[in-house]
């Protein structure tokens, strides 16, 4: 293996050390920690579990975590008036909401009576506009982009000038990663390219990237042979591919898979993120970075 590993799971820790002793500085200082709620509707065990990591982390900071859980048949109404009490909640900076919800309820509508100022997973139309602003107008990228770009910076791959090409244009990953990438700034300034099903050529474009970011959610789509020599591939796909006994539990466990095929591609790549282990472990990190910066914006900290 020629390429530098670049591991999710070892930068998630640092980023985790960072923003503890953040809290604990504002802590000293102004005598508050960043609020955390989370709004889970039902039982769904996927949901639960998401929520649970949630929560455990934002305790593992030290924020104020509320895990806020709501019967299957709440009323649409009812939903948007919990909400609202934690718009107008002084503790509280940010809130989640799990999807997905039951279909009774409009999750759009749902999602877009979060405060713009407390949607630290950065989905309200608001913070989707000051993204593509940019500059000092972003208050809180979305998570999985956001953790992306991390990578890549702490990584010290060159972004400036760089030939990025992202598979895939989802609201969560594709679009958003997309326009991070190709604003002026530090981790940045590269010249971008989307590419998609409706894509002639897609392994032309791939091989021209010094950066490969891939959210397509196809197993091994991307082929060594796509790959420029010593370029950076970020694999965001997270495909289930089959099943196997945990060595540690001894429970059965998904079988991962990315969209690149990763045993050719680390032969070839400067950089790679595996599958587990990549891309995956830096939503959660970021999420609480947002909700950190959310209590820092309120009380004017400027870093
Ligand atoms: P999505 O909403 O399904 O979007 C997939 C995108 O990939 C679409 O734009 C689609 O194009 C494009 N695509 C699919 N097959 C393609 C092909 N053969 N050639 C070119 N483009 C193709 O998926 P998503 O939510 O962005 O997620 C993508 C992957 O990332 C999934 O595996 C998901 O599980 C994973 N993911 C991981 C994390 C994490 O690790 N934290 C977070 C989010 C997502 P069209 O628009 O033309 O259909």
């Amino acid at each position: 293996m020629s390429a530098k590993l670049i591991k999710g799971t070892e930068i998630r820790e640092a980023i985790l050390e960072e923003i503890t002793s953040k809290v604990t500085q504002i802590k000293k200082k102004h005598g508050v920690v960043p609020g955390l709620v989370t709004i889970l509707v039902g039982e769904n065990p996927a949901s639960i579990s998401y929520v649970t990591l949630k929560i455990k982390t934002a305790h593992r900071v030290g924020f104020e975590e509320i895990q806020d859980t709501q019967p299957i048949d709440i009323s649409e109404a009812d939903l948007l008036a919990l909400i609202d009490k934690y718009n107008k909640d002084e503790r509280i900076n940010g809130i989640l909401v799990q999807l997905p919800l039951p279909k009774h309820i409009n999750e759009k509508k749902v999602l877009n009576a979060i405060d713009p100022d407390k949607d630290v997973d950065g989905f309200h139309p608001v913070n989707v506009g000051r993204l593509m602003i940019g500059g000092d107008e972003i208050k809180f990228p979305p998570c999985t982009p956001a953790g992306i770009q991390e990578m890549i910076v702490r990584a010290g791959v060159e972004t400036k000038g760089a030939e990025v090409v992202v598979v895939g244009r989802s609201n969560i990953v594709g679009k958003p990663i997309a326009n991070m990438m190709l604003q002026k700034g530090v981790g940045a300034n590269s010249t971008v390219t989307i590419v998609h099903t409706g894509t002639k050529n897609l392994d032309e474009h791939c091989k021209r990237a010094d950066i490969l970011i891939v959210a397509a959610g196809v197993p091994n789509l991307v082929k060594p042979e796509w790959i420029k020599p010593g370029a950076c591939v970020i694999d965001v796909g997270v495909n289930r591919v089959g099943e196997k006994i945990s060595e540690k539990t001894g429970k059965k466990i998904a079988v991962l898979k990315g969209d690149v095929d990763f045993e050719a591609a680390k032969d070839i790549a400067g950089y790679i993120t595996p599958v587990p282990g990549g891309v995956g472990p830096m939503t959660i990190t970021m999420l609480m970075l947002n909700t950190l910066k959310s209590l820092q914006f309120k009380l004017n900290i400027v870093e």
